[in-house]
């Protein structure tokens, strides 16, 4: 079961802020400005689903989404030397 689904980190281009899990359906809060998704879809997947098929990739975008302003700015500065 685990094996066969493939999350992604895309872009969350939706101007909804809320959807529902494309896996186990809950009503959930979509992470701006890059979200999980089902692979090959834009369907949104909650984080309980997203730590129990690919953990690393919540990490992931955890991490980004709580730290953005301060990776761009790093993002920035490297670009301008
Ligand atoms: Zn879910």
């Amino acid at each position: 079961m685990r094996k066969n689904v493939k999350l992604a980190i895309k872009y969350n281009n939706t101007s909804v802020n809320y959807d529902q899990c494309g896996i186990c359906g809950c009503s959930m809060e979509a992470d701006i400005p890059l979200g999980l998704f089902l692979c090959d879809t834009h369907d949104l997947v909650c984080h309980k689903c997203g730590k129990e098929h690919a953990p690393e990739l919540v990490i992931l975008l955890d991490y980004f989404n709580a730290n953005i302003k301060e990776l761009w700015s790093d993002y920035e500065k490297e670009g301008a030397k």
